[in-house]
């Protein structure tokens, strides 16, 4: 079936959906594969459900002549050309982000921002790859003014491909890290993948938001349509630091108006540029810009702070890799109060990396002078001997040491890449 014919199909129906047990009636189904799974075994059961099509790629399925099967060759294409073929039909400015680090605190950032004047829709939490990004393009609808895309990749050509079914209008990288070694190919591999955003903007005469700050996206970004921000050199807005306490969130100071945020940690501050200066580019006022960050709650422990007993705990087990776990550290280290602990949890997709950032985010952590426990495979392969610091190869190993001697400390840190799930050790606190 060729695009255009489905999209006569999804104009007619009500949404789509890619899973069985959240069927809207008269959607369109999409039976997507994954390692585990093949929804092409669930199509009739989601027609059942009150599916209105199901677009199928299980040849086998032919045999059943069912008129609401629509046999395609590859499900996930079909899906992407589908989304293609509807964000250029409905033809809004589109505003793309990628970024090793805070693509989704950036996004709800902004679209707090911008949906105080706009209609405005962003992909909805972490659905930023090549199913999510599809899946947030068809939820646009005649009635959107503007609509924010998050993008993530692992791999080369990932940008490029998400870009392509977006087709963005503005792009924004939040910062190259070195998160996702692996897949990538080291940092040079980080920096060509995520620029891939920028080639597509650039050979389609777009518009890039760079930060100022951040000389890798001043040198690639020469010579194009561009618009930046900085925290010291804002062209829209003087932004400044004018707040740091114990527990401190970043606060800024904008035009004589304090933005009060509810996000801790400096390395916060470019998010919150980000937003600021796109909602200025987009006209909204600062009362209102000032109104929408200051509502906005980080989710998913993402840098959140969480009170137990008497311990302030800066929950920060979202996610790591060794870009973000040095400037929470460091962070960290600066937060003034005598009694802290770092629990920190193995980062992991670095490749032949690991190895050597595990060593150098330890030797960071002995550097702060600060007692940390590290909990993982990968730290206790490395184990620098420190008076300091302690290791323990999994969570269940730290939760006996705890039942010994419980954390006396009153400041925690506690950060680690997703798989380590280090949220656990809250319940023995
Ligand atoms: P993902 O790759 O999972 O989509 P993301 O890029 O969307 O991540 P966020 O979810 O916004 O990132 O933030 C996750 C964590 O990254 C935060 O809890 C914080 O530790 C760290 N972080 C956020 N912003 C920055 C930044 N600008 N620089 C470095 N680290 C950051
Ligand atoms: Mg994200």
């Amino acid at each position: 079936m060729e695009t255009f014919e489905l999209y006569s199909i999804f104009n007619q129906c009500n949404g789509i959906s890619t899973d069985t047990r959240n069927i809207t009636e008269n959607c369109l189904f999409f039976a997507l594969k994954g390692d585990n799974f093949n929804a092409n075994h669930f199509a009739l059961q989601a027609l059942e459900n009150g599916a209105a099509f199901a677009v199928v790629d299980d040849k086998n399925l032919k045999k059943l002549d069912n008129n609401k099967l629509i046999i395609v060759d590859d499900v996930l294409k079909t899906l992407q050309d589908l989304a293609a073929f509807h964000r250029f039909h409905i033809g809004l400015p589109v505003i793309a982000l990628t970024g090793s680090n805070g693509k989704t605190t950036s996004k709800e950032l902004l679209h707090a921002v911008l949906s105080t004047k706009y209609n405005t829709i962003a992909t909805i939490g972490n659905l930023n790859n090549h199913i999510g990004v599809p899946l947030t393009l068809l939820r646009l609808t005649e009635d959107t003014d503007l609509a924010i895309i998050e993008m993530g990749a692992n791999h080369q050509k990932e940008i490029e491909l998400l870009c392509s079914i977006t087709q963005p209008d503005f792009g924004f990288i939040t910062n190259f890290g070195r998160a996702h070694l692996e897949g990538f190919g080291g940092i040079e591999g980080v920096i060509k993948g995520k620029s891939e955003m920028y080639d597509y903007l650039q050979s389609n005469n777009k518009t890039i938001f760079v930060n100022f700050d951040d000389s890798i996206q001043t040198d690639k970004t020469a010579n194009t349509t561009r618009f930046g921000f900085s925290i010291e050199n804002n062209p829209l807005a003087n932004i400044q630091i004018t707040n740091a306490t114990a527990q401190p969130m970043a606060s800024v100071q904008l035009n004589g108006i304090e933005i009060k945020s509810n996000l801790t940690g400096l390395y916060n501050m470019p998010n919150i540029a980000f937003a600021i200066s796109i909602g200025l580019y987009f006209n909204i006022s600062l009362e209102n810009i000032k109104e929408a960050i200051e509502n906005y709650i980080p989710q998913n422990n993402r840098s959140q702070w969480t009170k137990i007993n008497d311990k302030n705990i800066l929950l920060d087990a979202y996610n790591a890799n060794p870009s973000s776990m040095q400037v929470a550290i460091e962070n960290f280290k600066q937060l003034e109060n005598s009694s802290k602990l770092m629990i920190l949890g193995d980062m992991f997709e670095l490749g032949n990396e690991s190895y050597k950032e595990h060593l150098q985010t330890i030797n960071q952590v002995i550097e702060t002078k600060i007692p940390s426990i590290f909990i993982g495979e990968h730290f206790f392969k490395v184990q620098v001997k420190n008076d300091r610091v302690k290791y323990f190869q999994t969570i269940p190993d730290y939760f006996i040491h705890l039942n010994d001697s419980p954390i006396s400390q009153e400041l925690l840190l506690i950060k680690g890449s997703r798989g380590m799930a280090l949220e656990r050790i809250l319940k023995k606190i």
